[in-house]
């Protein structure tokens, strides 16, 4: 006989797994659980992931590397790999280090031609192009006036008519001979020097984006102390916001740029210099004049490539903002902003559309 507590008639007692059961419930919710955890694991996660954020001191700058990636192992892999390889190329391109292979080049001035690394070349041969392109304003062989200047060594100094006549002699991109057949540049006058401390920077993360890309990466972006290399937008679709540093307070920006693709370049006169008797001798010599450019004080340019972006910050900041704004509305893919000594903004059309 049933329990007294038990009602009579055709009551059922709900067994384990039926609707009325608290357990057909919590199990319910498990499996639901389960199947959004495996749903999210295996297609939203791979499409939005994680934003991986990496740092190091690379080319004298506190590089921020950051991308998209679904595996936290893979992205240590990733950026293990894209550091090494710019540290590699710093190394190639680097005046300083003795044993670099620019070195290698200007301890031959005059002398004979030197085989290089394909790197170098590439890079010597579109610091000579951007020379070609605009009219000298880029030289890659302005290193023996930023010797006199003291940019090279840091012992600055103004130099006298005289030494600045003796360097002039030898900064002229005509007198670099590239032999890309037998990958070897020479220098032909002797105490001439390369230097591509206005290029080289934007080719290192223009390579460093590529092994992102060889690496199946979709949203990334690093950032060397301004000069900026993007691989496509934000992982939600949104252009990545880039901030212009003001060129008189490091705390404030003059511009900000919405960008999902290409590169942001800026020069500045307050990146390297020196003052004495109250004016500024800053490190974009004006290969012409032997004297640190004076027509603008900071000048970012978008471009396609990192390296164009470069190059061309560099040119503009030479060539002064009506030349320069004409030779960017020459090239596809390439906009500028432009700060003057008196503090005035001047900004190309397709540039202004992207500002904020
Ligand atoms: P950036 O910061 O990219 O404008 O590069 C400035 C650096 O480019 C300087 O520190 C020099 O190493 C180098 N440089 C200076 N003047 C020139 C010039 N007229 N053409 C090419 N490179 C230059
Ligand atoms: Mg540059």
């Amino acid at each position: 006989m049933a329990p007294d507590s038990y009602p009579s008639g055709n009551y059922v007692r709900p067994s384990f797994l039926s609707i009325g059961s608290v357990w057909f419930w919590v199990i319910l919710a498990l499996i639901l659980l389960l199947a959004g955890g495996v749903y999210y694991y295996f297609y939203i996660y791979p499409s939005t992931g994680l934003l991986h954020t990496y740092h190091h001191m690379l080319m004298g700058t506190d590089v921020r590397l950051e991308f998209q990636c679904p595996s936290y192992q893979k992205a240590q892999q990733i950026k293990e790999q894209v550091f090494a390889e710019m540290e590699e190329l710093e190394r190639i391109f680097s005046s300083r280090l003795e044993e670099s292979e620019l070195a290698r080049v200007n301890g031959r001035a005059g002398q004979a031609p030197v085989k290089v690394k394909p790197e170098l070349l590439q890079v010597v041969e579109q610091a000579l192009y951007g020379s070609e392109l605009t009219g000298g304003a880029f030289d890659p062989t302005v290193a023996p006036l930023l010797e006199c200047w003291g940019f090279l060594d840091g012992q600055y100094n103004v130099p006298s008519p005289a030494e600045l006549r003796e360097a002039l002699e030898l900064v002229d991109y005509r007198l670099v001979k590239l032999d890309l057949e037998q990958e070897t540049i020479f220098l032909e006058r002797e105490g001439m020097a390369l230097d591509l401390g206005g290029i080289a920077k934007g080719y290192i993360i223009d390579r460093a984006l590529d092994i992102l890309a060889e690496n199946g990466i979709k949203h990334g972006f690093i950032n060397a102390g301004g000069d900026i290399g993007i691989l496509g937008g934000k992982p939600d679709g949104t252009p990545w916001r880039i901030g212009v540093r003001h060129p008189r307070d490091a705390e404030e920006l003059v511009a900000v740029l919405n960008l999902s693709s290409g590169a942001v370049v800026t020069s500045g006169d307050y990146q390297r210099f020196f003052e004495r008797g109250g004016q500024r001798y800053h490190h974009i010599i004006d290969p012409e004049s032997g004297q640190p450019a004076r027509q603008l004080i900071s000048v970012t340019v978008t471009a396609p490539t990192a390296m164009q972006a470069d190059m061309l910050s560099t040119a503009i900041f030479v060539l002064g903002p009506e030349r320069g704004l004409k030779l960017v509305e020459s090239l596809s893919g390439v906009e500028v902003f432009m700060v003057t000594p008196d503090q005035q903004t001047i900004a190309s059309k397709g540039m202004k559309e992207i500002m904020e």
